[in-house]
């Protein structure tokens, strides 16, 4: 069996998402989640783009012993240095570093000369080899790049110390049989590939993503880069989630597996989802929600008879689990934060209390605490809570199916002032953001608004998330409570919150 790496970069590619902004402690947590599922690499973010990406990306290098923890850097100096900074501390310190080398990259984007890119990728990869353990260096645009070309300068980097060689579907416009064909032309044309191990990083705008990676790992791939559930910029990158399952169910003629801990997936893709506010399409391979559903009734009557007539891979396989009870509001302290480990949360002995008595609350009027519920709470609680201008204190909104919708709001400002105003709007939901707009000193345009139910039941938690444009940029944030008008306020103050502390932490270390 030949063992396949795998490269997250939920934290750098998937966080480009657009609308996608995590703070601190969200990227720690999925950090952690990503270590529990084994994977090789964590790609924590790019370190020059602000002092808060540095400062994530430390956080993360410091905390994550068990997989190896990189950044990203452009063939610049203060890039290089800066995730220097940033992962020095980390248990195996690894660059990963990338110059663009298609042809409309070099005309158009770069205006350098095929001799000027190998000039500026060498000299960069021989500047961060004096400094980092283990540098990737990647040819941005590989696909679209004259392949003489490609091999000339992938030569020159390895020499230069580069160990690892990325070779980026970075527009998502190659096809299987090509891009294991430009993994083949590679090991019969660069002198020193042997050396190295090579690495993939697709894009889904075609939806190739995924059997690109495939065919490059039959043609010699030893790293597979992707993100969970998919996400990153555009269309996407390949889900790490279905690459895995697709090597182990078809082991048989892939002959490759990955160190994931397969287990841990369908607890890493909600993670993801509701902390990036991605919904998971139901339909999505491995992590949908149909994704085990029998609906015929042809197909229900095969699988009672047996199982593998219609079912490849068993829910169990990626931790789908039946137990969804449960905790009530009888559950003692040791209870909850018991069955909060077992859901793989741990949680600090500062933060258990606050913690405990929101779940009290919630159970007081929910009957039953399911454990969708109990991450949900936790996610909320402990994650958004870190960074607080505006708090809400109350609100109070009035419907009737022949009157103006009205809202009053009361909320702390950051100096702990009381604000309060009313306002109306043709809905509930809008009477309500017009409000708390008129509370706030910024333009707020809201982009989108989802809501949601945690689990079912006509008791169940509403889980809103916003998207909005405030103070010029954009922004998404989330809200959990009982009530949708409540869920909907917290949301829109999440997403406030963290473009004012953004404002108040960010001023870009690097502008070019
Ligand atoms: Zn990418």
């Amino acid at each position: 069996m030949q063992k396949v790496k795998i490269f997250d970069t939920t934290l750098r590619d998937g966080e480009q998402s657009a609308g996608v902004n995590l703070n601190m402690s969200e990227k720690l947590e999925i950090a952690r989640q990503l270590e529990r599922l084994n994977v090789d690499i964590i790609e924590a973010g790019f370190p020059a783009a602000s002092p808060g990406d540095l400062a994530s990306v430390r956080e993360i290098a410091r905390t994550i012993k068990g997989c190896s923890v990189t950044g990203l850097a452009r063939a610049v100096i203060s890039d290089i240095d800066a995730a220097w900074e940033a992962l020095k501390e980390g248990a195996e310190p690894r660059l990963h570093t990338f110059i663009a080398t298609s042809p409309i990259h070099r005309e158009f984007k770069l205006k350098q000369s095929k001799e000027q890119v190998i000039e500026t990728a060498v000299s960069s990869v021989r500047y961060a080899a004096s400094k980092f353990a283990v540098v990737q260096w990647s040819a941005e645009d590989a696909c679209r790049t004259e392949l003489p070309f490609l091999a000339e300068i992938i030569e020159q980097v390895i020499r230069a110390g580069a160990q690892v060689i990325n070779i980026p579907d970075t527009v998502g416009y190659i096809t299987p049989e090509e891009y294991g064909n430009v993994f083949k032309y590679l090991y019969e044309h660069v002198p020193s590939i042997n050396k190295v191990e090579l690495s993939t990083h697709c894009h889904d705008d075609l939806g190739l993503a995924v059997a690109n990676s495939l065919a490059a790992v039959q043609h010699g791939a030893r790293q597979v880069e992707g993100t969970i559930n998919g996400i990153g910029e555009r269309a996407g990158n390949t889900a790490l989630e279905e690459l895995a399952v697709a090597l182990h169910i078809r082991k048989d003629y892939f002959q490759a597996e990955t160190r994931l801990n397969l287990q841990e997936i369908s607890r890493t893709s909600t993670l993801v989802s509701k902390l990036t506010g991605m919904e998971v399409p139901a339909n999505k391979a491995v992590v949908g929600r149909n994704a085990f559903a029998h609906e015929s009734g042809i197909h229900q009557d095969g699988v009672l008879k047996e199982k593998t007539t219609y079912e490849i891979i068993s829910p169990e396989l990626v931790g789908y689990q039946n137990n969804s009870m449960v905790l009530g509001k009888h559950s003692g302290r040791h209870a909850f934060r018991n069955r909060l480990k077992e859901l793989g949360i741990e949680v600090q002995d500062q933060e258990i209390n606050r913690l405990f008595s929101v779940f009290k609350e919630t159970a007081d009027r929910k009957k039953e605490m399911t454990d969708e519920d109990l991450v949900a709470i936790v996610l909320e609680e402990g994650l958004s809570k870190t960074e607080s201008f505006y708090e809400l204190k109350s609100i109070q909104v009035q419907y009737g199916t022949n009157q103006i919708p009205t809202a009053t709001v009361t909320l702390s400002g950051s100096a702990n002032e009381e604000i309060q105003e009313a306002g109306t709007g043709a809905g509930s939901i809008e009477a309500l953001y017009n409000t708390l707009e008129k509370c706030m000193n910024e333009t707020i345009d809201l982009l989108d608004y989802r809501i949601q139910s945690v689990g079912a039941g006509r008791d169940a938690l509403a889980q809103v998330y916003v998207k909005m444009k405030c103070a010029g940029k954009e922004t998404s944030g989330r809200g959990l409570a009982q009530d949708v008008l409540e869920a909907s306020a917290k949301a829109y103050l999440n997403a406030v919150n963290r473009v004012l502390y953004m404002k108040e932490s960010a001023e870009p270390i690097v502008s070019r």
